[in-house]
């Protein structure tokens, strides 16, 4: 086994938003790092890829000024953002019993009022959802799973379908499964207001992808040596640092290590000593978030159509992508993909079958997307934590041991799940690290 050159302050395990944030930083403050990413390409679960023209996200997509890391990049960099999905002439409607029923304004204001009421115990709950501090439980809400909370919503039955076709989004994984406290914290972060909860989850996007803004970071990372296609297959802590082990046969040395990687896939990485066990359990487990995002190319003009569905039906959420005469691109969320009628990841037949409840009569004809569930560098979508998850794994997750670091959306104090949370904790560990580093006497280059 070849050893590195030099030898860097930090190996950073990872090239999501989080890890490359961690470069920058730790550059910015005078530190050195390696950065080693499994796939061909930096930013993870966020993925820009060219398709008929556009820069389609396959990932993480949506930013907002109430996420304030990501918003701080964006501005920073002077990154184009646009509103997504276009208001103007936006068809709204929502599949209640079985059939398709349209929201005019006024009924929209009344989905919104009733997901406040849904989401009233994020304000006891989360009374400062900036910080870490978790307010009063006496119920027990935070063992409670979206279902349970939704059973206790009592509003017309439009209204609750699109309650429930809005938790299914946010979830993004089965119901029963996931911890009614992520909606909870979504909301209180949003300033205890569903209208600005829907904003900031769904609103805005950058105009040429998330790839321009992680690239923009990566840039200014400039004491970090970022190395793609370096999956890594082992990590040892040694008496006077770290050794990461990569599958080519190399293997990097430094005093640190920061592990970037998503909580799903913590165990296909061999520690020693072996991580902790509530890491490990977690990352058996796994998060809840296993649903499927597709970009679906279908004949003619559909018009401009947001439409929500409730559990019971296979697609939970889709919304024009673009539209015109010559056919139309729509992007189809399912929370739990094994309801759809479909063989494999683009079979477009099972998806035109799916979408005749939406749209009647239409026709697909492409399919594009990235599965990132059964994806080995992922294992899942966004963190969502099962019940009882929060407690239990968030404060572990990100707990140092020995000479090893934790980042990642997955263990995000505020925004966890989205890009927001991983530049969060990017950040965080970054300074973690430098004072660490500082502590035992490296000096940091000037
Ligand atoms: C379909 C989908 C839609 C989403 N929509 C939104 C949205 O609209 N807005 C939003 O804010 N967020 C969204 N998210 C969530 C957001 O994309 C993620 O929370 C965030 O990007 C995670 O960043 P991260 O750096 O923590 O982890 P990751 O991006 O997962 O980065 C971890 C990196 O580790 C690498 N890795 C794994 N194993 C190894 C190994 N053995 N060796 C080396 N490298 C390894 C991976 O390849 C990956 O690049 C979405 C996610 C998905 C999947």
């Amino acid at each position: 086994m070849s050893e590195a050159d030099s030898e860097p302050d930090v190996v950073i395990v990872g090239g999501g938003f989080a890890g490359v944030t961690a470069a920058r930083e730790l550059s910015m403050r005078g530190r050195s790092a390696v950065l080693v990413e499994a796939r061909d390409r930096l930013g993870g679960r966020t993925y820009t890829a060219d398709h008929d023209g556009h820069a389609m996200e396959l990932g993480g997509t949506w930013v907002h000024p109430l996420q304030p890391h990501v918003w701080s990049e964006v501005d920073r960099y002077g990154v184009e953002t646009e509103t997504f999905p276009v208001l103007e002439g936006l068809r709204q409607a929502v599949v209640s019993d079985g059939r398709v029923v349209d929201l005019s304004d006024d009924d929209a204001a009344k989905a919104l009022a009733a997901f406040d009421q849904f989401s009233a115990p994020g304000v006891t709950l989360f009374p400062e959802p900036f910080s870490e501090t978790l307010g009063p439980d006496p119920q027990g809400l935070g063992d409670r799973s979206l279902r349970e909370q939704l059973e206790t919503l009592h509003v017309a039955p439009e209204l609750r379908d699109w309650v429930e076709g809005m938790c299914c989004l946010i979830a993004f994984g089965p119901l029963d499964q996931s911890g009614a406290t992520e909606v909870f914290r979504c909301y209180a972060l949003a300033g205890y207001s569903a209208a600005q909860a829907m904003a900031a989850l769904s609103a805005t996007k950058l105009v040429k992808g998330t790839r321009e803004l992680i690239r923009s970071i990566a840039g200014q990372a400039t004491l970090a040596d970022i190395r793609l296609n370096s999956p890594v297959r082992r990590v040892v802590q040694t008496d006077d640092g770290v050794r990461v082990e990569l599958d080519s046969g190399e293997a990097i040395h430094a005093p640190t290590a920061l592990i970037a990687l998503p909580m799903n896939v913590l165990n296909s990485v061999e520690f020693e000593p072996r991580l902790s066990e509530i890491k490990r359990t977690a990352s058996t487990d796994r998060h809840a978030g296993a649903g499927m995002k597709c970009y679906v190319r279908v004949k003619g003009d559909v018009g401009n159509v947001s439409m929500v569905a409730p559990e019971s039906q296979a697609i939970n959420y889709l919304v024009t992508y673009d539209h015109g005469a010559d056919g139309s691109w729509l992007i189809v969320f399912s929370a739990n993909p094994k309801r759809l009628p479909m063989t494999e990841f683009d079979d477009a037949d099972g998806m035109q079958e799916a979408l005749q409840l939406f749209l009647p009569g239409v026709e697909v004809e492409r399919i594009v997307g990235w599965d990132w569930t059964n994806d080995p560098l992922a294992l899942g979508t966004w963190c969502i934590y099962r019940p009882g998850q929060l407690a239990e794994v968030l404060p572990d997750l990100r707990t140092t041991e020995g000479r090893l670091f934790f980042a990642g959306s997955d263990s995000a104090s505020t925004w966890r799940g989205f890009i927001d949370g991983a530049i969060e904790s990017g950040c965080r560990s970054a300074r973690h690290i430098d004072d660490y580093l500082t502590a035992s006497g490296a000096a940091a280059q000037s």
